[in-house]
């Protein structure tokens, strides 16, 4: 992607999907232009949560979980939420939501352990499980309702053959859980851990926490496609460990995450992979299918990896973010670990969350299958596949004119090669000496 080149001295861009914001240095040059006036601020928010508080605000632009204003006096800057929206200045010549021009792999297309894998997922599963999940009065952090799905979620985990586990989380005065679900690789240790994360608890802002909360896309459907996409993937040989983690807490400030996050071990740590974090993933805003990807610089090669998937194996329109917010990503990529975030693009428009409105009928499961073909291909990928190809018991030779070829397995487990370039054996004879063998020229 190119970057818009200034025409004027002093002119400034900011990029969010296909549209640019472009301003001035110099006020009268702005005012003569369409540029607005005044500084500009990026406020990233969820659902509509800043708009919602700031009718009075017009957007310069507005896109989804991020919106373009110019500040006011006294300053936004001052007034941060924090909980549900994030005000910054603008960043300056800078794509903030990109639209990467990625290409579907026909090699990838071609991995038939992949395809087995994302063939396998369901939508009716899917809508199956959010129903399951909504039909709970509340799921808020702190109800019988939570510890109820909780202890549905385990259950489920439980029948897919993982091995279940709690994490006591502290909300303020009141206690909630992290439910832990491990599906161990079969690769030799030390194997890295892979881990498959959304929150399960829901909330009504306006109602309080007794009140009517069915957290159908936010985010119930985030769990289900958590389950989905465990029930694709188990049973099958993979290298590396996964794991299964559904928040309580997040509602009131990412508590689950951040003492999960808290809690791990060093060498834990050290074995992460990547988190892959679902967090509304079913309710389709936009005419055409988009889901951003928000992560950060540590995590721009999963970010990259999605967006390879999303194009190999689905119709998704990909747009991508490396500044997080506001979701279960967010503690992993302050502690440094590789962390991206998959939402419904366009969720600004999601006016339904965090209340009673945020049902069942809000998600559309053919959506949610497109962005659970692309996490499942994707996870698949960094669980990789453990060589079940036929190892040779002897040393294998190839030749051709002026070259001769061995490979031989070591004790080691690793392939060695050596080759005669027609003079000499390379690398020297002594790698191979290494394995207990000898080469020499017949
Ligand atoms: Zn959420």
């Amino acid at each position: 992607m190119s970057a818009p080149t200034p025409d004027v001295a002093g002119a400034h861009w900011a990029r969010l999907g296909d549209r640019t914001v472009r301003w001035a240095d110099d006020d009268a040059a702005s005012r003569s232009g369409t540029a607005p006036t005044g500084r500009l601020l990026l406020v990233t928010q969820v659902g509509r949560a800043f708009q919602d508080a700031h009718p009075g605000v017009s957007p310069v632009l507005a896109h989804g979980r991020h919106v373009v204003v110019a500040d006011t006096h006294p300053s936004i800057l001052d007034e941060q939420d924090g909980l549900c929206w994030r005000a910054e200045p603008l960043p300056v010549d800078a794509v903030v939501v990109g639209v990467p021009a990625t290409r579907a792999s026909p090699a990838a297309r071609a991995d038939a352990r992949v395809g087995d894998v994302v063939g396998a997922l369901s939508a009716d599963r899917f809508a199956d499980d959010v129903a399951t999940l909504a039909a709970f009065p509340t799921r808020h952090s702190l109800s019988a309702g939570f510890a109820a799905s909780a202890s549905w979620a385990e259950a489920r985990c439980a029948t897919l053959g993982l091995a279940t586990s709690r994490q006591t989380v502290t909300v303020g005065p009141g206690t909630s859980a992290n439910v832990v679900a491990d599906l161990p690789g079969v690769g030799t240790q030390p194997r890295d851990v892979v881990l498959l994360t959304a929150h399960l608890d829901s909330v009504n802002l306006p109602g309080g926490p007794s009140a009517p909360a069915p957290g159908a896309d936010d985010n119930a459907s985030g769990c289900a496609a958590a389950l989905e996409l465990v029930r694709a993937l188990a049973g099958r040989p993979w290298r590396d460990d996964l794991r299964v983690v559904l928040f309580g807490g997040e509602e009131q400030g990412l508590h689950g995450s951040t003492q999960y996050v808290a809690a791990l071990p060093l060498p834990e740590r050290a074995r992460i992979r990547a988190i892959l974090n679902m967090d509304m993933v079913g309710t389709r805003n936009t005419a055409v299918p988009t889901v951003l990807l928000e992560g950060a610089p540590v995590s721009s090669g999963l970010v990259d990896d999605l967006a390879g998937a999303a194009a190999t194996w689905t119709g998704l329109r990909v747009e991508t973010s490396l500044s997080p917010f506001a979701s279960d990503h967010v503690p992993f990529i302050d502690a440094g670990l590789p962390a991206v975030l998959t939402i419904e693009g366009g969720d600004g428009a999601n006016g339904s969350i965090h209340s009673a409105a945020d049902t069942v009928d809000r998600v559309d499961p053919a959506f949610a299958l497109q962005i659970m073909r692309m996490n499942a291909a994707t996870v698949a990928g960094w669980l990789g596949s453990v060589d079940s190809r036929p190892r040779p018991s002897g040393p294998v030779v190839a030749w051709g004119p002026d070259r001769l070829d061995v490979f031989v397995l070591g004790a080691d487990s690793a392939l060695h090669h050596a080759w005669w370039d027609g003079s000499a054996w390379r690398p020297s004879p002594g790698a191979f000496e290494n394995l207990g063998g000898t080469l020499a020229r017949e």
